[in-house]
């Protein structure tokens, strides 16, 4: 068997349990083995191995009080996977599903995703069991406050920058830059996706949304086509969801979907943005509540998305939302290219599909680098202590994933599969951390 395999087989016995941590782990290393293979120095350095073991995993407690005056209990964890091109930085997420496998997950491919940006950043990430849907804002605070009690030991501005992800927004960003200040009695970046008030970077809200569409455009204009006039469909009603519909919608597609995890919508006459901002960012609502405003609308309960004609597919929701039937009815359906929004929002199957039926496929650590990016521009110019514009940030992050769409279009072709950007990510963002990683020796 090859190094590669025999890695892979190795993880999979190390990590019983975590069904997601080997799907990724199985991805990246699939794609890497022709690259890894041919290098036997990367063998001799002991790379892999050392790659899927994260260099540290923090797991802990957090115990708050709810309005009822009952303490609660929940965990928190933090895995920094990999420091070797820079501090670790990667997102916080809240949600009930999350447990050591998503956060490992998470965690590894933030190595690659960051490594793509071309900035000094390594991998890490996050999170919580804890659901903020239901809990006023003065629950949400005592959780924040709590979890950065223990957290603050571990991060700084140049040890580790968490952010937010899933369930983590500005306002829980807010209480835990402000707990973390209390503690240590410093003022730093040591998050990102902070307010504009204390430090925050214009732009970094729609940051991974644009991103998104900035690849997604560039990777159809450098095939003869373009978003003009075509049918997209979004998965997700969250930031990355928003940002990305807005965007289409500057560029000149039409969003005919959005969706949360009861359920979703389809718009045939286009998404209405400012009615969505208006339910989830001002009332945290649910997505259902946009039928009720817009009579033409169909609200769906549970999954089916997929099956809604597209000429493109945005996944923006969460890790495998899409699986191998609903790739095929997306072909079937004429969707002649997906990016993905989400963190590895397609499974194994549904990526086999796609790249075996050449619809053009942009993998989740290059489509959404472009919020990892920005909290890294964000940390830029935290250290000088200034503020761009928003326009400069925006250029800035256009040029980042144009760049990244040129770097993994190379990759890919190079290792001789011209358009398959999910091993031409891979590859694109291992070559940098694996060369930092030779050169600073067993580490
Ligand atoms: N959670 C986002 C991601 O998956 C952003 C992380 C960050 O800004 O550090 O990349």
């Amino acid at each position: 068997m090859s190094y590669t395999m025999n890695v892979l087989e190795q993880a999979k016995k190390n990590n019983p349990g975590e069904p997601e941590f080997i799907q990724a782990m199985t991805e990246i290393l699939t794609t890497l083995q022709p690259y890894v293979d041919a290098r036997p120095e990367y063998e001799k350095a002991g790379i892999l191995e050392r790659l899927v073991e994260p260099e540290r995993a923090v797991l802990f407690r957090v115990p708050w009080v709810d309005d009822a005056g009952k303490v609660r209990v929940n965990r928190g964890y933090r895995v920094q996977f990999n420091s070797a091109i820079g501090p670790y930085k990667g997102g916080l997420r809240f949600h009930p599903s999350v447990c050591l496998s998503i956060i490992k997950f998470l965690g590894f491919e933030q190595i690659f995703k960051n490594s793509l940006t071309g900035l000094p950043i390594g991998g890490g990430k996050g999170g919580s069991d804890f659901d903020p849907k239901g809990k006023s804002d003065r629950e949400v605070m005592a959780f924040c406050q709590s979890f950065m009690t223990e957290l603050y030991r571990h991060i700084g501005a140049d040890t580790d920058v968490p952010a937010g992800d899933i369930g983590v927004g500005g306002r829980e960003i807010g209480f835990m830059f402000g707990q973390y200040k209390r503690v240590v009695n410093r003022f730093e970046g040591v998050l990102t996706g902070k307010g504009l008030t204390y430090g925050g970077s214009l732009a970094r809200t729609e940051a991974t949304g644009y991103g998104l569409v900035y690849l997604v455009d560039e990777m159809l204009r450098r095939h003869g086509k373009s978003l003009e006039g075509r049918t997209v469909a979004v998965s997700g009603s969250g930031n990355v969801a928003i940002y990305a519909t807005q965007k289409v919608q500057q560029l000149g597609g039409k969003v005919v979907t959005l969706s949360d995890s009861n359920g979703f919508i389809y718009d045939a006459e286009g998404i209405d943005l400012s009615l969505v901002k208006d339910i989830k960012e001002i009332r945290r609502g649910r997505i259902s509540e946009y039928k009720g405003h817009k009579p033409g609308a169909v609200y769906t309960e549970g999954r089916g998305i997929w099956n809604i004609p597209c000429d493109i597919a945005l996944p923006c929701a969460t890790q495998n939302e899409l699986n191998g039937d609903d790739a095929k009815t997306l072909v079937k359906n004429g969707c002649f290219a997906v990016g993905e929004g989400a963190n590895m929002p397609s499974t194994l199957e549904a990526t086999e599909v796609f790249l075996q039926n050449k619809v053009l496929f942009a993998p989740g650590k290059a489509a959404n680098a472009g919020g990892v990016a920005t909290s890294a521009l964000e940390m830029s110019q935290n250290s000088m202590r200034i503020s761009w514009s928003f326009d400069e940030v925006d250029q800035k992050l256009r040029g980042i994933m144009v760049n990244i769409y040129d770097n993994i279009a190379a990759a890919a072709k190079e290792a001789d599969c011209e358009d398959n950007f999910v091993a031409g990510a891979n590859i694109a963002g291992f070559k940098k951390v694996a060369e930092a990683m030779m050169q600073q020796g067993t580490v």
